[in-house]
Protein backbone atom coordinates (compact mmCIF):
# COMPACT_ATOMS: atom_id res chain seq x y z
CA UNK A 1 0.00 0.00 0.00
CA UNK A 2 2.73 2.78 0.65
CA UNK A 3 4.97 2.31 -2.32
CA UNK A 4 1.37 2.01 -4.58
CA UNK A 5 0.14 4.80 -2.48
CA UNK A 6 3.59 7.56 -3.19
CA UNK A 7 2.81 7.03 -6.85
CA UNK A 8 -0.70 8.56 -5.85
CA UNK A 9 0.81 12.07 -5.66
CA UNK A 10 1.99 12.09 -9.26
CA UNK A 11 0.93 14.76 -11.62
CA UNK A 12 -1.89 15.67 -8.96
CA UNK A 13 -2.13 19.37 -8.98
CA UNK A 14 -4.25 20.11 -5.74
CA UNK A 15 -3.73 19.53 -2.23
CA UNK A 16 -2.50 15.55 -1.04
CA UNK A 17 -1.67 14.93 2.53
CA UNK A 18 -0.72 11.55 3.75
CA UNK A 19 -1.89 10.33 7.43
CA UNK A 20 -4.04 13.23 8.08
CA UNK A 21 -5.73 13.19 11.25
CA UNK A 22 -10.17 13.20 10.74
CA UNK A 23 -10.54 15.01 13.65
CA UNK A 24 -9.37 17.93 12.11
CA UNK A 25 -12.32 17.27 9.24
CA UNK A 26 -15.03 16.35 11.41
CA UNK A 27 -17.33 18.37 14.11
CA UNK A 28 -17.14 15.36 15.88
CA UNK A 29 -13.64 16.12 16.52
CA UNK A 30 -12.46 12.02 16.54
CA UNK A 31 -11.30 9.98 14.20
CA UNK A 32 -7.88 8.63 13.05
CA UNK A 33 -6.04 9.37 10.55
CA UNK A 34 -6.66 8.96 6.25
CA UNK A 35 -3.43 7.56 4.49
CA UNK A 36 -4.24 9.90 1.72
CA UNK A 37 -6.73 12.99 2.16
CA UNK A 38 -6.70 14.81 -1.48
CA UNK A 39 -8.25 18.07 -2.18
CA UNK A 40 -8.34 17.63 -6.54
CA UNK A 41 -7.82 21.04 -7.86
CA UNK A 42 -10.87 20.57 -10.46
CA UNK A 43 -12.87 17.74 -12.73
CA UNK A 44 -9.60 16.27 -14.77
CA UNK A 45 -7.58 16.58 -11.62
CA UNK A 46 -10.62 14.71 -9.93
CA UNK A 47 -10.87 11.98 -12.67
CA UNK A 48 -7.11 11.62 -12.48
CA UNK A 49 -6.74 10.97 -9.34
CA UNK A 50 -9.54 7.99 -9.25
CA UNK A 51 -8.07 6.43 -12.04
CA UNK A 52 -5.04 6.45 -10.08
CA UNK A 53 -6.63 4.50 -7.07
CA UNK A 54 -8.97 2.08 -8.82
CA UNK A 55 -5.38 1.05 -10.54
CA UNK A 56 -4.08 0.50 -7.54
CA UNK A 57 -7.34 -1.04 -5.46
CA UNK A 58 -7.14 1.70 -3.34
CA UNK A 59 -10.32 2.78 -1.99
CA UNK A 60 -11.38 5.99 -1.56
CA UNK A 61 -14.33 8.05 0.39
CA UNK A 62 -15.57 11.50 -0.93
CA UNK A 63 -16.48 14.14 2.53
CA UNK A 64 -18.35 17.20 2.27
CA UNK A 65 -17.19 19.31 5.53
CA UNK A 66 -17.59 16.07 7.99
CA UNK A 67 -20.56 17.70 9.70
CA UNK A 68 -22.56 14.23 9.98
CA UNK A 69 -19.38 11.97 9.85
CA UNK A 70 -17.70 9.94 12.64
CA UNK A 71 -14.66 8.21 11.53
CA UNK A 72 -13.46 5.50 14.09
CA UNK A 73 -10.15 5.49 15.88
CA UNK A 74 -8.00 3.60 13.61
CA UNK A 75 -8.69 5.79 10.51
CA UNK A 76 -9.27 5.30 7.15
CA UNK A 77 -7.20 3.46 4.80
CA UNK A 78 -7.13 4.70 1.43
CA UNK A 79 -8.07 7.84 0.43
CA UNK A 80 -10.72 11.00 1.72
CA UNK A 81 -11.62 13.21 -1.17
CA UNK A 82 -12.84 16.68 -0.37
CA UNK A 83 -14.59 18.23 -3.16
CA UNK A 84 -14.17 21.84 -1.32
CA UNK A 85 -12.75 23.62 -4.71
CA UNK A 86 -15.41 22.47 -6.47
CA UNK A 87 -17.51 25.65 -5.40
CA UNK A 88 -19.35 27.26 -8.32
CA UNK A 89 -22.99 28.50 -8.49
CA UNK A 90 -24.03 29.16 -12.44
CA UNK A 91 -27.50 30.88 -12.57
CA UNK A 92 -29.81 29.05 -15.28
CA UNK A 93 -32.54 29.69 -16.89
CA UNK A 94 -36.50 29.26 -15.21
CA UNK A 95 -35.41 30.12 -11.82
CA UNK A 96 -32.55 27.25 -11.38
CA UNK A 97 -29.00 26.76 -9.84
CA UNK A 98 -26.53 24.67 -11.36
CA UNK A 99 -24.54 23.95 -8.22
CA UNK A 100 -21.23 22.58 -7.30
CA UNK A 101 -21.06 19.90 -4.54
CA UNK A 102 -18.10 21.98 -2.74
CA UNK A 103 -20.72 24.55 -2.35
CA UNK A 104 -21.68 25.80 1.35
CA UNK A 105 -25.21 25.77 2.56
CA UNK A 106 -25.37 29.53 3.53
CA UNK A 107 -23.76 30.51 0.65
CA UNK A 108 -25.90 28.78 -1.85
CA UNK A 109 -29.05 30.46 0.00
CA UNK A 110 -27.70 33.87 0.40
CA UNK A 111 -26.43 33.23 -3.67
CA UNK A 112 -30.40 32.94 -4.27
CA UNK A 113 -31.35 35.81 -2.25
CA UNK A 114 -28.90 38.02 -3.90
CA UNK A 115 -30.93 37.15 -6.96
CA UNK A 116 -34.24 37.66 -5.81
CA UNK A 117 -34.82 33.68 -5.68
CA UNK A 118 -35.74 31.65 -2.62
CA UNK A 119 -37.62 28.39 -1.25
CA UNK A 120 -34.21 27.18 0.20
CA UNK A 121 -34.20 29.07 3.20
CA UNK A 122 -34.08 25.91 5.30
CA UNK A 123 -30.56 24.83 3.95
CA UNK A 124 -29.51 27.90 5.64
CA UNK A 125 -28.63 26.98 9.44
CA UNK A 126 -27.66 23.44 8.09
CA UNK A 127 -23.68 23.49 8.14
CA UNK A 128 -21.98 21.79 5.04
CA UNK A 129 -21.53 21.92 1.46
CA UNK A 130 -24.13 20.99 -1.67
CA UNK A 131 -22.76 17.40 -1.88
CA UNK A 132 -23.01 16.15 1.56
CA UNK A 133 -26.75 17.78 1.62
CA UNK A 134 -27.61 15.86 -1.78
CA UNK A 135 -25.85 12.59 -0.18
CA UNK A 136 -28.11 12.99 2.92
CA UNK A 137 -30.91 14.33 1.47
CA UNK A 138 -30.60 17.18 4.61
CA UNK A 139 -33.58 19.08 5.95
CA UNK A 140 -35.60 20.56 8.05
CA UNK A 141 -38.80 21.92 9.18
CA UNK A 142 -40.24 19.38 7.22
CA UNK A 143 -38.20 20.02 3.86
CA UNK A 144 -35.45 18.38 2.53
CA UNK A 145 -33.26 19.47 -0.11
CA UNK A 146 -33.94 16.88 -2.80
CA UNK A 147 -37.53 18.16 -2.76
CA UNK A 148 -35.88 21.29 -5.08
CA UNK A 149 -33.64 19.14 -6.91
CA UNK A 150 -34.05 18.51 -10.67
CA UNK A 151 -31.15 16.29 -11.32
CA UNK A 152 -28.31 15.12 -10.25
CA UNK A 153 -24.41 15.16 -11.89
CA UNK A 154 -22.83 12.37 -10.60
CA UNK A 155 -19.60 10.31 -11.32
CA UNK A 156 -20.51 7.01 -11.61
CA UNK A 157 -17.78 4.53 -13.04
CA UNK A 158 -15.69 7.87 -14.30
CA UNK A 159 -18.12 9.12 -16.50
CA UNK A 160 -19.92 12.28 -15.55
CA UNK A 161 -23.58 11.48 -16.23
CA UNK A 162 -26.78 13.22 -15.27
CA UNK A 163 -29.67 11.85 -13.72
CA UNK A 164 -32.93 13.29 -13.04
CA UNK A 165 -34.24 12.79 -9.87
CA UNK A 166 -37.20 10.86 -10.70
CA UNK A 167 -34.61 8.54 -11.80
CA UNK A 168 -33.19 8.04 -8.19
CA UNK A 169 -35.21 6.27 -5.03
CA UNK A 170 -34.59 8.90 -2.18
CA UNK A 171 -36.78 9.47 1.09
CA UNK A 172 -36.09 10.61 4.44
CA UNK A 173 -32.42 11.25 4.85
CA UNK A 174 -32.01 9.01 2.23
CA UNK A 175 -30.64 8.84 -1.66
CA UNK A 176 -29.93 5.71 -2.89
CA UNK A 177 -26.45 5.62 -5.09
CA UNK A 178 -24.07 2.95 -6.26
CA UNK A 179 -20.99 2.53 -4.03
CA UNK A 180 -18.30 4.69 -5.83
CA UNK A 181 -20.52 7.45 -6.78
CA UNK A 182 -19.76 10.64 -6.21
CA UNK A 183 -22.01 14.06 -6.32
CA UNK A 184 -20.74 16.45 -8.58
CA UNK A 185 -23.08 19.31 -8.79
CA UNK A 186 -27.45 19.42 -8.73
CA UNK A 187 -29.68 21.33 -10.07
CA UNK A 188 -32.00 23.16 -8.03
CA UNK A 189 -35.38 24.64 -8.57
CA UNK A 190 -35.43 28.38 -6.93
CA UNK A 191 -38.82 30.60 -6.52
CA UNK A 192 -39.46 33.98 -6.74
CA UNK A 193 -38.79 35.76 -3.14
CA UNK A 194 -38.71 38.98 -1.74
CA UNK A 195 -34.78 39.37 -0.46
CA UNK A 196 -36.22 40.48 2.86
CA UNK A 197 -38.35 37.65 3.14
CA UNK A 198 -35.33 34.85 3.11
CA UNK A 199 -33.40 37.23 5.43
CA UNK A 200 -36.03 37.03 7.70
CA UNK A 201 -35.81 32.99 7.33
CA UNK A 202 -32.10 33.36 8.27
CA UNK A 203 -33.01 34.82 10.84
CA UNK A 204 -35.99 33.03 12.20
CA UNK A 205 -33.70 29.59 11.21
CA UNK A 206 -30.69 31.08 13.21
CA UNK A 207 -32.61 32.22 16.29
CA UNK A 208 -34.11 28.50 16.84
CA UNK A 209 -30.92 26.99 15.94
CA UNK A 210 -29.66 28.57 19.20
CA UNK A 211 -32.33 28.39 21.84
CA UNK A 212 -32.44 24.43 20.47
CA UNK A 213 -29.10 23.51 19.48
CA UNK A 214 -27.15 25.32 21.29
CA UNK A 215 -25.10 22.22 23.40
CA UNK A 216 -22.18 24.33 23.89
CA UNK A 217 -19.73 21.50 22.42
CA UNK A 218 -18.91 19.97 19.23
CA UNK A 219 -21.65 17.28 17.32
CA UNK A 220 -22.88 16.07 14.43
CA UNK A 221 -26.33 17.39 15.00
CA UNK A 222 -29.09 14.62 15.53
CA UNK A 223 -27.07 11.61 15.72
CA UNK A 224 -30.09 9.00 14.94
CA UNK A 225 -32.97 9.42 12.38
CA UNK A 226 -36.38 10.21 13.60
CA UNK A 227 -38.47 6.87 13.35
CA UNK A 228 -41.88 7.48 11.33
CA UNK A 229 -44.01 9.41 13.40
CA UNK A 230 -41.68 9.72 16.36
CA UNK A 231 -38.75 12.18 17.59
CA UNK A 232 -35.65 10.30 18.62
CA UNK A 233 -34.82 12.71 21.10
CA UNK A 234 -38.26 12.23 23.04
CA UNK A 235 -37.46 8.52 22.70
CA UNK A 236 -33.93 9.27 24.44
CA UNK A 237 -35.07 11.15 27.23
CA UNK A 238 -38.04 8.51 28.10
CA UNK A 239 -35.37 6.08 27.90
CA UNK A 240 -33.34 8.63 30.69
CA UNK A 241 -30.26 8.74 28.91
CA UNK A 242 -30.62 12.32 28.81
CA UNK A 243 -27.23 13.34 30.26
CA UNK A 244 -25.62 9.82 29.66
CA UNK A 245 -21.83 9.88 29.51
CA UNK A 246 -19.31 7.10 28.10
CA UNK A 247 -15.50 8.58 28.78
CA UNK A 248 -15.49 12.43 26.94
CA UNK A 249 -18.78 11.28 24.51
CA UNK A 250 -22.21 12.69 26.13
CA UNK A 251 -25.72 12.70 25.34
CA UNK A 252 -26.17 16.43 25.32
CA UNK A 253 -28.29 17.35 28.49
CA UNK A 254 -29.48 20.08 26.13
CA UNK A 255 -30.83 17.93 23.71
CA UNK A 256 -30.87 14.70 24.09
CA UNK A 257 -30.29 13.53 20.09
CA UNK A 258 -26.96 15.29 20.08
CA UNK A 259 -23.76 13.55 21.04
CA UNK A 260 -21.18 15.73 22.25
CA UNK A 261 -17.66 15.90 22.41
CA UNK A 262 -17.41 16.99 26.12
CA UNK A 263 -13.16 17.27 25.26
CA UNK A 264 -11.47 13.94 25.20
CA UNK A 265 -13.86 12.11 23.80
CA UNK A 266 -12.90 8.90 21.20
CA UNK A 267 -15.10 7.90 18.50
CA UNK A 268 -14.93 4.50 20.66
CA UNK A 269 -16.87 6.55 23.14
CA UNK A 270 -19.40 7.44 21.16
CA UNK A 271 -19.80 4.28 19.43
CA UNK A 272 -20.22 2.97 22.62
CA UNK A 273 -22.90 5.25 23.93
CA UNK A 274 -24.63 5.30 20.53
CA UNK A 275 -25.07 1.28 21.09
CA UNK A 276 -26.39 2.02 25.15
CA UNK A 277 -28.80 4.69 23.48
CA UNK A 278 -30.42 1.87 21.41
CA UNK A 279 -30.34 -0.61 23.89
CA UNK A 280 -32.40 1.71 26.38
CA UNK A 281 -34.68 3.21 23.76
CA UNK A 282 -35.14 -0.29 22.55
CA UNK A 283 -36.07 -1.70 26.15
CA UNK A 284 -38.16 1.69 27.11
CA UNK A 285 -40.29 1.69 23.32
CA UNK A 286 -39.60 -1.79 21.54
CA UNK A 287 -38.38 1.21 18.60
CA UNK A 288 -34.44 0.74 17.25
CA UNK A 289 -33.07 4.18 16.56
CA UNK A 290 -30.89 4.18 13.26
CA UNK A 291 -28.08 6.70 13.22
CA UNK A 292 -28.00 9.29 10.98
CA UNK A 293 -24.83 10.10 11.32
CA UNK A 294 -22.36 7.55 8.84
CA UNK A 295 -19.97 5.86 10.96
CA UNK A 296 -16.82 4.89 8.77
CA UNK A 297 -13.00 3.95 8.98
CA UNK A 298 -11.62 0.90 10.98
CA UNK A 299 -11.37 0.32 14.81
CA UNK A 300 -8.13 1.11 16.67
C1 LIG B 1 -25.06 21.64 14.72
C2 LIG B 1 -25.53 20.78 13.59
C3 LIG B 1 -26.84 20.90 13.13
C4 LIG B 1 -27.30 20.08 12.08
N1 LIG B 1 -28.59 20.25 11.65
C5 LIG B 1 -29.03 19.49 10.62
C6 LIG B 1 -30.38 19.64 10.13
O1 LIG B 1 -31.16 20.46 10.60
N2 LIG B 1 -30.79 18.83 9.12
C7 LIG B 1 -29.96 17.91 8.55
O2 LIG B 1 -30.39 17.21 7.61
N3 LIG B 1 -28.67 17.74 8.98
C8 LIG B 1 -28.20 18.50 9.99
N4 LIG B 1 -26.92 18.34 10.44
C9 LIG B 1 -26.05 17.30 9.83
C10 LIG B 1 -25.17 17.81 8.67
O3 LIG B 1 -25.03 19.20 8.75
C11 LIG B 1 -25.78 17.42 7.32
O4 LIG B 1 -25.90 16.03 7.17
C12 LIG B 1 -24.93 17.97 6.15
O5 LIG B 1 -25.64 17.80 4.95
C13 LIG B 1 -23.56 17.29 6.05
O6 LIG B 1 -22.83 17.97 5.05
P1 LIG B 1 -21.26 17.79 4.91
O7 LIG B 1 -20.86 18.56 3.70
O8 LIG B 1 -20.57 18.13 6.17
O9 LIG B 1 -21.17 16.23 4.61
P2 LIG B 1 -20.23 15.12 5.30
O10 LIG B 1 -20.59 15.00 6.73
O11 LIG B 1 -18.82 15.42 4.97
O12 LIG B 1 -20.69 13.82 4.52
C14 LIG B 1 -21.95 13.24 4.74
C15 LIG B 1 -22.10 12.00 3.84
O13 LIG B 1 -22.13 12.43 2.49
C16 LIG B 1 -21.09 11.82 1.73
N5 LIG B 1 -20.65 12.84 0.78
C17 LIG B 1 -20.27 14.11 1.03
N6 LIG B 1 -20.00 14.77 -0.11
C18 LIG B 1 -20.21 13.88 -1.12
C19 LIG B 1 -20.11 13.95 -2.55
N7 LIG B 1 -19.73 15.07 -3.18
N8 LIG B 1 -20.42 12.85 -3.25
C20 LIG B 1 -20.80 11.68 -2.63
N9 LIG B 1 -20.92 11.56 -1.29
C21 LIG B 1 -20.63 12.65 -0.56
C22 LIG B 1 -20.03 11.42 2.75
O14 LIG B 1 -19.25 10.32 2.31
C23 LIG B 1 -20.91 11.04 3.94
O15 LIG B 1 -21.40 9.73 3.77
C24 LIG B 1 -26.43 19.15 11.49
C25 LIG B 1 -25.10 19.03 11.94
C26 LIG B 1 -24.66 19.83 12.98
C27 LIG B 1 -23.23 19.70 13.42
Amino acid sequence: MEKQAQRIGEGFRGELLRNEPMGRHTSLKVGGPADLYAVPQDLDDLQQLLRQLEGTEIPWLAIGRGYNLLVRDGGIRGAVISLERFNRINLLEGERLLVDAGVENLALVRFGQERQLGGIGFLAGIPGTLGGAIRMNAGAYGEGILERTVSLTLLRNGMVTVFRMDELSHGYRRLDLLPGDLVLSATLQLTPRDPAATEEEIRRDIELRRSKHNVGFPSAGSFFKNPPGQAAWRLIDAAGMRGAQVGGAQVSPVHSNFLVNTGRGTAADFLKLAAQVKAAVLEASGITLEEEVRIVGEEA
